[in-house]
């Protein structure tokens, strides 16, 4: 007889024996680049209709045995979440705010019709990986341990409806400094063909297809030599939405900064949450609502806007000097970034590097 689930989960662990040794993996996190290097072990944990959430298990990075008729191949059900482990001056290892990206993922599990996994279970999963791979956080620099938690539909089944079997999987991946060379300003393009969500739809979840929907107009943006895409709403045209993978804000002088208000259809990124807080801290006045591509146009030429930037897990903060599209061009390509934009980018590594006190207590 199968025994039910009981929680909080208990993970076993299956220690590799291909594991990399010492100086291989140095060779790797002395220059990692983004996503193309992976530690040695991974956490999985099922779902079923019938048992629940079952068998966690810290095992073996390696490829999955998936049937070609299990439903994530067909219908795309899957979400996945992104967040980094810090390594501090001691050596102490440290997540920001991941219980954030729990709470969202169990949010984008709602959207999906996918079983949510309790905060509790998705933090210890996260400390499981860097339990067992810590010393695959790199140090000095900006760099991290980037965390890719997923969850997909792992049915053998064609019928179009929720899967009764699921997986989550937890993967690490070292990641370098994104900015080398100093904060460098992005050149953003404006996609007036595409839109990357619609009323009702999943632009608020973290889900693989939003993602998918955005590589055609993200390889626009790169034949017009632009970094990302930003989004308009679907609904009207006029309201900015977000980039393919970074929230967007305007800075209006020395004590303003304005972001689109969460709507449905964009995502409610860690990263934004935590650059208006930082900001109210200031005394800055926050203003979450309607944003249109003509109060950025109007704003900029006026001198109203001083300074455009995108914030995400990736890069933190991305200063923007430009805005292109088929018939708008807003600000000058060779324009620094703003004060504003890199005092908020320090403040916050500042905090996720241990570099100041944890005020908030956002580290975990
Ligand atoms: N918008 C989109 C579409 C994204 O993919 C991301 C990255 N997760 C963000 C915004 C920023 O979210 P966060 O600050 O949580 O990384």
């Amino acid at each position: 007889t199968q025994e039910h689930t009981t929680y909080p989960l208990a993970f076993a662990l299956t220690p590799s024996t291909t594991a990399r040794e010492q100086a291989e993996r140095e060779r790797i996190l002395a220059d990692p680049g983004f996503g193309k290097h992976f530690t040695d072990h991974m956490v999985a944990i099922d779902w079923t209709i019938e048992d629940g959430w079952h068998d966690a298990r810290v095992v073996p990075y390696g490829p999955l045995q998936i049937d070609p008729a299990s439903s994530v191949l067909h219908y795309g059900q899957e979400i996945f979440e992104g967040l980094k482990a810090y390594r501090h001056e001691d050596g102490s290892i440290w997540t920001f705010r991941p219980e954030k990206n729990a709470e969202r993922l169990q949010r984008s599990a709602h959207r999906l019709a996918l079983p949510e996994l309790s905060t509790e279970d998705f933090l210890e999963s996260i400390r499981q990986v860097i339990a067992v791979d810590g010393s695959w956080v790199p140090s000095g620099g900006e760099t991290s341990l980037y965390l890719r938690p997923f969850m997909i539909a792992n049915e053998v089944f064609l019928g179009v409806r929720a899967a009764n079997k699921v997986s989550y999987y937890v993967i690490a991946s070292p990641a370098g400094a994104y900015f080398s060379q100093g904060v460098a300003p992005v050149k953003i393009w404006l996609s007036t063909e595409y839109s990357r969500a619609g009323r009702g739809g999943t632009g608020a979840a973290k889900c693989g297809g939003n993602y998918a929907a955005s590589l055609l107009p993200q390889m626009e943006a790169y034949e017009h030599g632009c970094a990302q895409v930003l989004f308009l709403d679907g609904e009207t045209g006029q309201h900015i939405d977000e980039l393919g993978g970074m929230n967007v804000m305007f800075v209006y002088g020395s004590d303003r900064i304005v972001t689109p208000r969460l709507t449905g259809t964009i995502l409610e990124g860690v990263t934004r949450d935590s650059i208006l807080q930082l900001a109210r801290d200031r005394g800055m006045t926050v203003e979450e609502r309607d944003v249109t591509i003509d109060e950025w146009r109007d704003g900029v030429a006026s001198g109203a806007i001083t300074e455009v930037f995108a914030c995400g897990t990736a890069a933190v903060v991305t200063p923007i000097s430009q805005l292109k599209g088929a018939d708008v061009e807003i600000g000058d390509a060779g324009a620094p970034a703003g004060a504003i934009t890199l005092s908020l980018r320090q403040e916050l590594t500042d905090i996720q590097y241990g570099r100041v006190p944890d005020r908030h207590g956002w580290l975990t």
